[in-house]
């Protein structure tokens, strides 16, 4: 993954190989690539089948270990790391569910055959010998729901565009993951591109799509390299292309590279992007079922929601509804970053709290600081104090307790930190990122930060307090796009919990 090959993975694996070869140990040992086994100041190497792992920070450290360990079967001790200080996959298998991250760390997500040797591109060939409607009806049935935020069920999106007649239909896949402290999209195109290409294919047949497009981040190297080489692969065994498996039924697949802008993840802004516009929101309705990309209806699901589908299809409707709550069936997968012991992305069912996943997984505050909130769902989530972590976490916290899912990203803050200069930051970043259509947005985040920086220098008044949450209030009701929309969330959950922290930066606070 893009964190270890920034730490030298590839260099280091070609050396291995470079060694396994000179040494003449080719048909004793394989060396496999794969993704996010962990990172523990190096790059990390399992060596099985003795179960040792080792962090590796140099060449020389890697012949050490081929010299030692692989020919003379001498454990390196002073190179191991313990399997409980990574995020191995065994390390959390009481409490992980996998499915979208199930070949994640295991398989080398450039190779299809290990793919299909994990039951790969079997839900098509399942899909393929059902009706599409029979199709729609499994995913309806399961009641998977959109992981990219908005929750929409993915099997009513799908029957939408079915439904609606034309020469040409399009299913687009949501790969932009702009949300500041989300990757989970990221590890599962770089560490299981098929199941993503898989889904999109079943999806295609179900509606009655033949083209599809991945819309990604262009700073996305990684993933759009294992992407391409699994759509290339893809083609050549007849998964892509025409007449797939000899069904009659033609699918073909195109990556399209964003440019990086935060409301390029909403999805008419994507489609005009695609489309080779500037990426601005569109007027909603029509939405893409009926009039989608190039004006044709299309399907516009998230990575996490499509690697989904082929598991569903493979096990059915009641499988997926086994798992997580009545209301919000299947896994989440949650990036965890903050002021925690350990950082990094987990799956775990619907309906787990915030506590859970900042103890159980994260291991706690950092440095025995104390907590002072916890930011759900992304940067324009809620912000809630240590007494509601036994919120769980689904589509309903929202509105049962008015805690945020979002994207899955959980922010820890420890009380280190200042309240306004956190309000700032997520201000400054939406100001930066308003596409400047309409005036509630573009001026409401310009005159946020404006209020807010006057804070910092205990310049502001009791008057622009108030200001602020009118702003956000606002916002919140006149913007074109849910950009603009949701401000209002991260700023007013502050101010509601940190009211006084807030005054406190007030100058006639008395
Ligand atoms: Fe653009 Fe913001 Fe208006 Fe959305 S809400 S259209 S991002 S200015």
């Amino acid at each position: 993954d893009s964190n270890s090959i920034l730490l030298g993975a590839r260099e280091y694996a070609n050396y291995l190989k470079e060694l396994v070869n000179n040494y003449n140990l080719s048909s004793l040992v394989t060396v496999l690539e794969t993704v996010s086994l962990g990172s523990y100041n190096g790059v990390v190497m399992h060596v099985l089948p003795d179960d040792v792992y080792y962090s590796v920070k140099s060449k020389e450290e890697v012949l050490k270990i081929v010299e030692e360990h692989l020919l003379k079967g001498r454990i390196v001790w002073d190179l191991t790391i313990q399997k409980s200080d990574i995020k191995a996959p065994e390390k959390f298998a009481l409490k992980e569910t996998r499915i979208v991250t199930r070949n994640i760390g295991v398989i080398d997500p450039r190779n299809i055959d290990e793919y299909i040797a994990r039951d790969g591109y079997f839900a098509l060939s399942k899909a393929l010998k059902m009706t599409p409607e029979e199709v729609i009806k499994e995913i309806k049935d399961s009641g998977l729901r959109g992981r990219g935020g908005a929750g929409f069920p993915t099997g009513l999106k799908w029957e939408f565009t079915a439904k609606t007649k034309a020469d040409q239909k399009y299913i687009v896949c949501n790969a932009d993951e702009g949300e500041p402290g989300t990757f989970k999209d990221r590890l599962i195109m770089e560490g299981d591109p098929h199941s993503v290409i898989e889904a999109m294919i079943i999806a295609g047949y179900a509606v009655g799509a033949t083209k599809g497009y991945i819309y990604i981040r262009g700073e996305y190297y990684n993933s759009v390299e294992n992407l391409k080489k699994a759509i290339k692969d893809a083609y050549e065994y007849g998964f892509l292309g025409e007449d797939i498996l000899g069904s009659g039924f033609n699918f073909d697949l195109t990556v399209r590279l964003g440019a990086g802008a935060y409301v390029c993840g909403e999805e008419t802004a994507l489609l005009e992007s695609i489309e080779g516009k500037s990426g601005r929101p569109r007027l909603k309705p029509p939405y893409p079922p009926q009039s989608g990309l190039f004006g044709k209806p299309t399907v516009i699901n998230n990575v996490e929601t499509l690697a989904n589908v082929p598991q569903i299809i493979l096990n059915g409707a009641q499988w997926f509804r086994s798992i997580g709550t009545p209301n919000s069936p299947g896994t989440k997968v949650f990036c965890l970053v903050g002021d925690v012991n350990r950082r990094g992305m987990v799956e775990l069912p619907m309906g787990v709290t915030v506590r859970e996943v900042l103890y159980g997984f994260g291991g706690g505050v950092k440095g025995g600081r104390e907590l002072k909130m916890v930011q759900t769902g992304g940067l324009a989530g809620t912000f809630i104090g240590p007494d509601k972590l036994d919120v769980p976490l689904d589509y309903d916290s929202m509105k049962n307790y008015g805690v945020s899912l979002g994207s899955g990203v959980i922010l820890a803050i420890d009380d280190s930190h200042c309240v306004v200069d956190i309000a700032l930051n997520t201000m400054e970043f939406f100001r930066h990122e308003s596409c400047g259509k309409c005036t509630p947005c573009r001026e409401g985040t310009r005159l946020a930060c404006e209020i807010l920086e006057k804070m910092t220098k205990f310049e502001a008044t009791m008057d622009d307090l108030k200001y602020l949450e009118q702003i956000a209030i606002l916002s919140a009701d006149a913007s074109f796009c849910g950009l603009g929309q949701s401000i209002n969330v991260p700023l007013l959950s502050l101010i509601n919990n940190f009211k006084e922290e807030f005054i406190q930066h007030i100058k006639d606070k008395y």
